[in-house]
């Protein structure tokens, strides 16, 4: 490709969540001139912070775990370390709803045998783990038949389960190991075992990592990373790329914009749609990837109003146990100013891949189905002191058994057209710290290319 006009940007970036504007600070740091452009009124995609007087309620995701050293790195060169706040220690602990009760998860050998979630036969049948075979390789599992076959059922419904609600919304039956779970799937494939792969990996450096916000919310970050990128154009939303003379051109709202190197970080049905035409409709297998929906609600309570003492993380509901919510935070109790003097903020989350229908019930009738459930294991008593709904009907996507087609695709359309970059969460990880890893990635492969 031949260079193009001088006032042609280096890199347009489409899409203001994180995924986006981690890329984009990145380059801009490298000393490309790039520009981002969100077809929404405001930056940060689903992180998205509220706040209403002394109210304070993270309406996407509420915490981020700095697993990666990319995340402490972007918040450190992004000059928002003074503003990172790290959840109290009480978030190591995590209940699980079991027959109406808050069961708290058990946090070593001696609480998992001691604890009621699992049946004595269920514990005795981990003994049997290491030895249990792999299955022919090439085989792709979901997560359900994975755990069915080396930990059993129980293991399923009472541990891996919730989990998979509380990082997907997911449905286990239909997510894939390989890609939906990735550190856990290579601990079989590359130690035979779980718990032999564990083992081992205990004696290099240990996954994990604080689990942060920020004073005035998770928002902050991507509003820092916007402020620090400076060419920012919310409310321009793309309509579709194509090849121009050095490089690309995108149609947006606000007309074209002409760029040498263009990044996607959109989800997946717009990356389809915007793509279509320059990739002779290759991209709209994209358009498969499944999402599930997510409703949040985002409620206030007085204290004295509330039996349980909320000292952890929250607790989640197996789906096993029948309710509606997916499980409940305790964010007052876990960062400062996020409630009142005298009050608790609480966030349920409900819908799914497995309940997706109550996403689409009016704002009403979720806010009092959720509250009515967590009536009894909360130990609620009057009503709520603040109230609000969001729905998300594409919350989450979803790497099901199958994933690696998108993966393929996406490789394949990239190496068809040379500066062509998708990035975004429908690929390289749906959590903060994945797509901060991703988009950090994708910065340092362009650099140097
Ligand atoms: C309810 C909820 C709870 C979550 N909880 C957690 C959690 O606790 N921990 C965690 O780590 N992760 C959590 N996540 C996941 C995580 O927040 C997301 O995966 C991540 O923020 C996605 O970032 P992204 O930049 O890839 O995509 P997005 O944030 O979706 O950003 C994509 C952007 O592209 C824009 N866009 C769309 N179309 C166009 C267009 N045509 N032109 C220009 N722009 C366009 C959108 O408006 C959007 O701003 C949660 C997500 C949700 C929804």
């Amino acid at each position: 490709m031949s260079d193009g006009p001088l006032n042609v940007l280096d890199v347009l970036v489409i899409g203001a969540g994180i995924s986006g504007l981690t890329t984009a600070f990145r380059l801009a740091r490298g000393g490309l001139r790039v520009a981002v452009v969100e077809a929404a009124g405001r930056v940060g995609g689903a992180i998205e912070t509220h706040t209403d007087g002394p109210w304070r309620f993270e309406l996407g995701p509420n915490t981020v775990v700095e697993s990666h050293e990319t995340v402490g790195r972007l918040i450190r060169d992004a000059g928002l370390d003074g503003e990172k706040v790290v959840a109290a220690p009480a978030a190591r602990r995590r209940y699980l709803y079991k027959d109406g009760w808050l069961v708290p998860l058990p946090g070593g050998p001696g609480s998992f045998l001691a604890t009621r979630l699992f049946p004595p036969s269920a514990k005795l049948r981990l003994l049997k783990e290491p030895w249990i075979g792999r299955p022919p390789e090439g085989t792709e599992e979901s997560i359900a038949t994975f755990v069915r076959r080396r930990l059993g059922q129980p293991f399923l419904d009472y541990a891996v389960g919730p989990f998979v609600s509380g990082v997907y919304a997911g449905d286990p039956e239909r997510l894939s190991m390989r890609w939906a779970v990735p550190r856990i799937w290579s601990l079989e494939h590359d130690h035979a075992s779980l718990i032999r792969g564990a083992l081992s990996r205990r004696k290099g450096p240990r996954p994990g990592g604080a689990m942060i916000s920020f004073r005035d919310g998770l928002e902050a970050l991507p509003l820092k990373l916007a402020a620090e990128v400076g060419d920012v154009r919310t409310g321009v939303a793309v309509q579709r790329i194509v090849r121009a003379a050095g490089g690309y051109r995108a149609d947006t709202s606000a007309g074209p914009i002409d760029a040498k190197r263009v990044v996607l970080a959109v989800p997946a049905d717009v990356a389809a749609r915007l793509l279509d035409e320059v990739t002779a409709g290759a991209s709209r297998l994209f358009d498969q990837i499944p999402y599930a929906a997510v409703a949040v609600l985002a409620i206030g309570w007085r204290r004295a109003d509330v039996g349980h003492p909320l000292d952890g993380f929250g607790f989640l509901a197996p789906r096993k146990e029948g309710l509606r919510s997916l499980g409940c935070l305790f964010p007052s109790e876990l960062f400062p100013d996020r409630a009142p003097e005298g009050h608790v903020a609480l966030a349920a989350f409900a819908g799914g891949r497995t309940d997706p229908e109550i996403v689409a019930w009016d704002e009403d009738r979720i806010a009092t189905t959720l509250i009515d459930e967590l009536r009894g294991p909360l130990s609620l008593r009057g009503e709520p002191a603040y109230r609000l709904v969001r729905r998300w009907p594409r919350a989450i996507p979803q790497y099901e058994v199958g994933h690696g087609r998108f993966v393929d695709r996406a490789r394949e359309i990239e190496q068809a057209l040379p500066g062509l970059h998708i990035g975004g969460n429908f690929l390289g990880g749906v959590s903060v710290p994945g797509c901060i890893q991703g988009g950090t990635e994708l910065a340092a492969q362009m650099l140097r290319g």
